[in-house]
């Protein structure tokens, strides 16, 4: 057995065993009701050897870590002209907060808070109809993890969509000062959409290999983005992937990831490796319990952290 192989199996039996779960997301009934007793890690390494453990097989809600590849793709089609929409700066607020962005005249701080991912999704939608910008979105997931059984949670989009009042706040301040291009509702039901694709920790490492391997996907053999985009995506995703707790979370983990409400971090080790950690309870940041206990375990393991041994 390898050391990663080891690590991992060692980290997975030391989860299932802490009594410390954090709390579930309640804010719809498909989160509320997943079982916080869940862990799952997955590690793909550079060679393509993949470790995993625990619940690693299971599907979990990837929501907000979806922000990563929507990002990609709207870098893709805009470029740096992005940024004139969205800031690059850590919010210091919580992932939904509206205060801000009164503050700043509608420019959200970064593309990974809500109102920075709704902006993002908003420069996809431009062209298309929503069921195109979402099925783009939902391709470029399916090739990048090179595993066409990804799919949305229909369920869980409508209970977004009944219940996201604060995000239609978010839009529409937005729109109100011409960030958005297109009507609220369309960007809506796509940011809504792409939360809600589900994926297991072994598909989504795959998928996030491109942003540890500068741009390329060595088991398809496709270069996904240019090596210096990666290393600015996993910038963003140090400074800004865990809303008001990045700080902390580059303090004891020391890696470029990003979080979501469904428990799901996707972490990057350059030039390593792509991992995924998911279980359900969150701290009062909204990023997983667990699974920041657990990449910090694996990074200080490794001797992988960005920041020296
Ligand atoms: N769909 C969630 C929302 O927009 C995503 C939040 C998250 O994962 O941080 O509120």
């Amino acid at each position: 057995m390898s050391k990663l192989e080891s690590v991992v199996k060692e980290i997975a039996e030391e989860m299932r065993a802490r009594p410390d779960r954090g709390e579930v997301a309640t804010y719809i009934p498909e989160l509320a009701g997943v079982d916080a007793g869940q862990f799952g890690i997955a590690v793909v390494d550079a060679a393509g050897n993949v470790a995993a453990g625990g619940d690693c097989d299971t599907s979990f809600l990837i929501q907000s870590i979806s922000k990563v590849f929507t990002l990609t793709l709207a870098l893709g089609k805009v470029g740096d002209r992005l940024w004139k929409r969205v800031g690059r700066e850590p919010s210091g607020s919580p992932f939904n907060s509206i205060v801000q962005l009164e503050n700043e005249r509608g420019i959200p701080r970064n593309p990974f808070i809500n109102a920075g991912a709704i902006a993002v999704t908003d420069v996809i939608l431009s062209g298309h109809q929503p069921r195109e910008a979402l099925g783009e979105i939902l391709q470029f997931v399916r090739f990048l993890a090179d595993d066409p059984s990804i799919v949305i949670d229909e369920a869980v989009a409508a209970s977004e969509q009944r219940t996201g009042f604060r995000n239609r706040a978010l839009a529409n301040y937005m729109k109100a000062f011409g960030v958005l291009e297109n009507p609220v509702d369309y960007t809506l039901g796509v940011y809504f959409h792409h939360c809600a694709i589900a994926m297991t920790c072994r598909q989504l490492a795959m998928a996030g290999r491109f942003l540890a391997l500068s741009g390329m996907n060595p088991a398809t053999g496709h270069r996904i983005v240019h090596a210096e985009r990666a290393r600015r995506i996993n910038a963003l995703m140090l400074t800004c992937g865990h809303y008001d707790g990045s700080g902390e979370f580059a303090y004891l983990v020391g890696l470029p990831g990003k979080s979501g409400v469904g428990g799901g971090i996707l972490v990057v080790a350059p030039g390593k490796a792509s991992i995924v950690v998911w279980s359900p309870g969150l701290d009062v940041s909204g990023n997983s319990h667990l699974g920041r206990i657990a990449l910090e375990t694996l990074t200080k393991r490794m001797g992988w952290s960005v920041f020296g041994a």
